[in-house]
């Protein structure tokens, strides 16, 4: 017994370990990543029922060729811990804009875009200074652009992370609230934050069906935005019976794999072309 203790013990420092080192060598990956063109974007559909796309979202992949395919999921919050997000958020805006204004030049059409932003870039002095920079581009409609950020932004800082919103919306942007409902949140922010959409986490979608409990807090949630005259959208909307209980309830825009996946610039046209004629 006292062996397979001790392999038992060995068997998890070993596992540590390799996890430790791939968190390093993906730390050491990012910058070199950055330089070399390894990430790309792709965009997702947000639906309005009965009228279409109104935007989509910014999604970052990265395709390492020593460490293959690494989810955002694992890599922007080893960014975050190493001191490397802003370099990736900055990426993401400046590739995002070039895309847009490419994509409003080839179709002649105004599309409303979402980026995601790290509550980390929110407290570094200098960026909002690099946001109206970039914001100032004349071929840039500030009103076309949103920033989502998540409520843990507000949970660290709550009048730090207000300025910097008000500061956006000033220059004429949106702010969504992002995996609403899944942090530390009380509902009261809600009457606080300057957010003009919350977008309901995609936990509470799964559970719709699965969880009474569950249902009853997205019904909460939806009917307190409403009446705060909050913009929702429903994020990881899967389903016909999802899609159908959350138009009913008055959700205003549906996000998920029921409309598209992400998908790159390239094939956003056509996308959106399907689903406009849905
Ligand atoms: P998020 O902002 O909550 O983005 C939604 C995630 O749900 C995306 O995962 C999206 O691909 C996925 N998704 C969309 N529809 C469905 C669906 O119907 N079903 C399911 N199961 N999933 C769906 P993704 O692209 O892997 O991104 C994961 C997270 O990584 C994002 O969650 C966001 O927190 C972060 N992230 C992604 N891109 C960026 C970025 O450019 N900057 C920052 N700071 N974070 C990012
Ligand atoms: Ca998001
Ligand atoms: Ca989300
Ligand atoms: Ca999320």
């Amino acid at each position: 017994a006292k062996q397979s203790g001790r392999n038992r013990y060995i068997e998890f420092v070993d596992a540590m370990t390799a996890q430790q080192e791939r968190r390093l060598q993906i730390a050491a990956a990012i910058k070199d990543g950055l330089a070399n063109d390894e990430f790309y974007l792709l965009y997702q559909p947000k639906v309005k029922p009965n009228e279409g796309v109104v935007g989509v979202e910014a999604l970052i992949r990265w395709n390492s060729p020593s460490l293959g395919m690494i989810s955002p999921n694992e890599f922007i919050n080893i960014a975050e811990q190493t001191g490397r997000i802003n370099d990736i958020t900055r990426w993401v805006i400046e590739k995002g804009f070039q895309q847009l204004i490419t994509f409003q030049a080839q179709f002649n059409t105004q599309l409303k875009v979402s980026f995601n932003l790290s509550s980390l870039d929110i407290f570094r002095p200098n960026f909002v200074a690099y946001l109206v920079k970039a914001l100032s581009n004349p071929n840039i409609n500030t009103q076309l652009i949103q920033f989502e950020i998540t409520e843990s932004a507000y949970i660290e800082n709550f009048d730090t992370a207000q300025t910097f919103i008000g500061k956006i919306k000033r220059l004429g942007c949106s702010v969504a609230l992002d995996d609403f409902g899944t942090g530390y949140s009380s509902l009261s922010y809600l009457t606080q934050v300057q957010a003009d959409t919350i977008k309901v986490d995609q936990y509470f979608v799964r559970n719709l069906f699965n969880s009474e409990k569950d249902r009853k807090v997205t019904d909460a949630i939806i009917s307190l935005a409403k009446k705060l005259g909050m913009t929702i959208c429903a994020e990881g909307v899967e389903t016909q019976a999802q899609y159908e209980y959350l138009h009913q309830s008055g959700v205003d825009q549906i996000q998920g794999y029921y409309f598209s996946k992400p998908v790159a610039m390239e094939q956003l046209a056509g996308t959106l072309k399907r689903i406009d004629k849905q």
